[in-house]
């Protein structure tokens, strides 16, 4: 298409994007191209030249974390020690949980499966406590259910069903390599796909995750105990925790735990073990042989629609990567990004701020009390650009001995995180842990600390450069920006305080202005038609609330410029949501994501604002128009 048949009057993305869609191929190995994709591809070359620079010894890191990463990047491209070893590493392990014939043997053992990682009947994990983000606080939740959604078990659901084959499949194929009979094999896998049945109609939804402050159910360790019977909750935390075992815990889901009864029983208990040793022995599949490495990527590659899984040399730098993510992370930003963009970005962070609080006391639906909350939660956001100025203690702790097989390497690895996480309920929450590494192309905001995370390897073109103009900059990185800053204010963010605490600061007249317009954005999205699926607009509220915030405080930046190019800004909005998917991926996405397409955050959110029918000229009669009165200002 040329830039004559689609005018960026009616689809802005596809009038700067389109070109480039129509040519682009994506990766057999990835869901996506373009945009973010296409920076983390770069990164990910980058990091893995480097990577093979240090194992071949052509180079040298000062960072000392960085030795064990190197060893265990060799380890992992060593494939032939796994292959001589098929899948006899992990037998120990399922003939464990074979072993299992009551209850009582379970919760015998059940602390030290939870470390080895083998699937129990409910997850048990550590966490900020969000009524005092100081301290931590143990947190229930049902078990993971194989499909994405729970939408995807719904009646007429066609790919929840083919998925659902898939997985199977995938099963069958894994369990054909275990020392079961054929018979037993084929009770096992019938009893995974029912007990995930049970479970599943027990556990939230995404729509019902997407709620935080839902999350927060409190209830006493003898109440919470009664409802997990026969698994003895008590027991698992003594032994856990001994002394330190709290007297109350967080259900995350009551409705998995209050039922639980229903699924997990003397009855189903045979059902649980088979579920237990199918799922233990897939989740430890890509430690094993190539072959069953490529069998339990079977259901992944079908739900993204990639055909292929990534080279070895991918695949050990994702795991590195992911392991190792401080040291990493550090050594990205030391090496790539430079000090003059970091103090660059920061001065541009903290005039979204000052520009935040001229807005909300401007804002016309709040009273001066509320907004006087919002400008000191503003004023205390915590500020982490680019990447750590050291790498967390922590990953000083992740050491293995050489001789050690690549399997036992990544269990001892996965045991000492999992003992640091559970070590944290007992000690005050570590407001310097970074929630992202260097080398990671994205951003965030963390409601519980209150603060904003930019690595290193989002501060690139589209979304910013020092070579860019300051209106491409603040149609990029800027709305970024903005938009991570307003997950402080959006259906989440706007419960918890500027502490990071849950708590209520709002009066009561304001909060009901704010859900108002809450309402207005999941209206604005619900039900958009998007490649044969349909936008849920209450899954994707918190984003489009924290777009709109982030595209309202640039434009108001852009007033202040003394030479404000409004078509780059908004055509670099444009860019920076460029992408090409794979269409699985597309309806996973759609199902799961709380973000909405990047094509409707494209063409969606510039509508709302008065800059755009200007910069372009927009009028009642094109396709980007919507009448003053449905466009949409909360922040
Ligand atoms: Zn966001």
């Amino acid at each position: 298409m040329s830039e004559a048949s689609i005018r960026i009057q009616d689809d802005l993305f596809q009038a700067v994007n389109g070109e480039w869609l129509k040519t682009a191929v994506i990766p057999d190995d990835r869901p996506t191209a373009g945009g973010f994709a296409e920076l983390d591809q770069n990164v990910e070359k980058l990091m893995m030249a480097d990577l093979s620079a240090f194992a071949k010894g052509e180079k040298t890191s000062d960072i000392p974390e960085m030795k064990y990463a190197i060893e265990l990047y060799k380890k992992a491209l060593d494939v032939q020690e796994r292959n001589e070893k098929g899948i006899s590493p992990v037998l120990p392990l399922l003939e464990k949980i074979r072993g299992l014939q009551r209850p009582q043997d379970l919760n015998e053992q059940a602390a030290d499966f939870l470390l080895d990682g083998i699937r129990l009947p409910l997850q048990i994990f550590v966490d900020t406590d969000m009524k005092d983000a100081t301290r931590h606080a143990l947190n229930l939740m049902g078990p993971d259910i194989i499909l994405p959604d729970t939408t995807y078990y719904e009646e007429g659901n066609p790919a929840g069903q083919q998925l659902l084959q898939i997985f199977s499949g995938m099963a069958a194929a894994a369990l054909a390599k275990t020392p079961l009979s054929e018979a037993e094999q084929q009770e096992y896998l019938a009893d995974t796909m029912a007990f995930d049945a049970l479970v599943a109609k027990k556990v939230k939804s995404q729509v019902e995750w997407a709620d935080y402050v839902a999350m927060y159910n409190p209830m006493d360790l003898d109440q919470a105990a009664a409802c997990a019977r026969p698994f003895d909750l008590k027991k698992v935390l003594t032994d856990l925790f001994a002394d330190d075992a709290p007297s109350v815990v967080i259900v995350t889901d009551p409705r998995a735990l209050q039922e639980m009864n229903g699924y997990f029983s003397e009855e189903t208990f045979r059902k649980y073990v088979h579920w237990s040793y199918v799922r233990t022995l897939l989740d430890h599949t890509e430690l094993l042989s190539e072959e069953l490495y490529s069998i339990g990527t079977t259901y992944r590659r079908a739900l993204l629609g990639v055909p292929t899984d990534p080279t070895l040399e991918k695949r050990a730098y994702q795991v590195v990567s992911q392991i190792y993510s401080d040291p990493l992370g550090v050594y990205y930003g030391r090496t790539y990004f430079g000090e003059e963009a970091k103090k660059d970005v920061v001065s541009l962070v903290k005039k979204v701020i000052e520009t935040y609080k001229l807005r909300v006391r401007k804002n016309d639906f709040l009273s001066e009390a509320t907004k006087d909350k919002a400008i000191l939660k503003l004023s205390t956001i915590t500020i982490k650009m680019g990447y750590p100025d050291a790498v967390h203690p922590f990953f000083s702790t992740l050491v293995f001995g050489e001789e050690d097989s690549y399997f036992d390497i990544r269990k001892k690895l996965s045991r000492i995180r999992l003992q640091f996480e559970l070590d944290q309920l007992t000690r005050p929450v570590d407001r310097t842990r970074w929630g992202m590494p260097g080398h990671m192309v994205n951003a965030c905001y963390n409601p519980f600390v209150n603060d904003i995370t930019f690595p290193a390897a989002i501060l690139q073109k589209p979304f910013y450069s020092i070579h860019q103009s300051i209106s491409e900059n603040l149609g990029g990185i800027g709305a970024v920006i903005g938009h991570e800053i307003s997950h402080a204010f959006d259906n989440n963010g706007s419960k918890f305080d500027e502490n990071g605490n849950l708590a209520n600061w709002w009066t009561e007249e304001d909060f009901k202005a704010f859900n108002e317009r809450t309402k207005d954005m999941i209206d604005q999205f619900d039900g958009i038609p998007f490649h044969g699926g349909k936008v849920n607009g209450e899954l994707v509220v918190s984003e489009n609330i924290a777009d709109n915030g982030g595209l309202g405080v640039t434009l108001e930046i852009m007033h202040t410029l003394p030479d404000p190019d409004f078509q780059a800004y908004f055509i670099n909005w444009a860019k920076v949501w460029c992408l090409k998917a794979k269409d699985e991926y597309i309806q996973l996405l759609l199902a799961s994501d709380v973000h909405s397409p990047n094509e409707l955050r494209a063409n969606m959110a510039p509508r709302n604002f008065n800059e755009w029918y200007e910069a372009f000229d927009v009028v009642s009669t094109d396709k980007m128009y919507i009448a003053p009165e449905k466009r949409i200002s909360i922040w």
